[in-house]
């Protein structure tokens, strides 16, 4: 992708933005957010923590940080965590010092959270670092049998999804950006953008001030 930082500017140059995309489960965010994580080098996945199970196929430190809740107990009365939420009767959280060591370092972090976090975000001192993408399924019909296809979730677990899913979307308004994903790679290309731009906000290029002086000759 093309180079936005400049390269005659010294570290760091480019204030970390979080970027937040949420959806309701089986709209396409987990393929879209590790489509986007491959071929961009910089922006990392806030892992998070959760009580839930994991699911076959998922890693222990890769998808989520897999906790029992006395650890969650520990992890919020410690305030390890940037935000917590209940979710489908487990509880998800963000990991604090991951993403700030991020941010420091002037990487970007991708937040797979849902509305109850984002809305948590918003509110701490990095609110202003945030962008936040909610990304729509095409229609309902369509997220049921995605929802259905995707068959590591047993009957209830998919009619309970369905019912929090019109939650999730009635959240849309507290979003920067809207994307339908009706076509998985026009929706990528359509995040990939957004990120683009964003990372070009003047107040986000925080060498910029000096690039211009020295590129204007003027002194001091
Ligand atoms: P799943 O169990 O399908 O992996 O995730 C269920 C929901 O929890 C998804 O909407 C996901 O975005 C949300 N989620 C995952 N991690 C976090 C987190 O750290 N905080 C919050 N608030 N939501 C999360």
């Amino acid at each position: 992708m093309s180079e936005f930082i400049h390269p005659n500017l010294t570290q760091p140059q480019r204030r970390g933005l979080m970027f937040v995309l949420s959806s309701p489960s089986g709209a396409g965010k987990t393929t879209m957010s590790r489509k986007l994580l491959e071929d961009d080098d910089h922006i990392t996945l806030s892992v998070s923590a959760t009580t839930r199970a994991p699911r076959a196929g998922e890693i222990d430190g890769r998808d989520y940080h897999f906790v029992d809740n006395a650890r969650f107990d520990a992890m919020v009365a410690n305030g390890e965590l940037l935000e917590w939420a209940h979710v489908f009767g487990n509880r998800y959280g963000t990991p604090r010092a991951a993403v700030e060591a991020t941010l420091h370092a002037g990487r970007d972090v991708l937040f797979d959270i849902d509305w109850q976090g984002t809305q948590q975000l918003q509110q701490t001192e990095a609110g202003g670092d945030l962008v936040r993408v909610f990304i729509l399924p095409p229609n309902m019909a369509e997220l049921e049998r995605r929802l259905r296809s995707r068959a590591t979730d047993s009957e209830d677990v998919v009619a309970g999804r369905m019912a929090r899913a019109a939650t999730e979307i009635s959240h849309w308004g507290e979003y920067d950006y809207i994307l339908v994903n009706d076509d998985a790679a026009q929706c990528l290309a359509e995040i990939r953008a957004i990120l683009a731009a964003e990372r070009l906000r003047r107040f986000r290029q925080l060498g910029l001030a000096a690039f211009v002086r020295d590129m204007l000759g003027v002194a001091g």
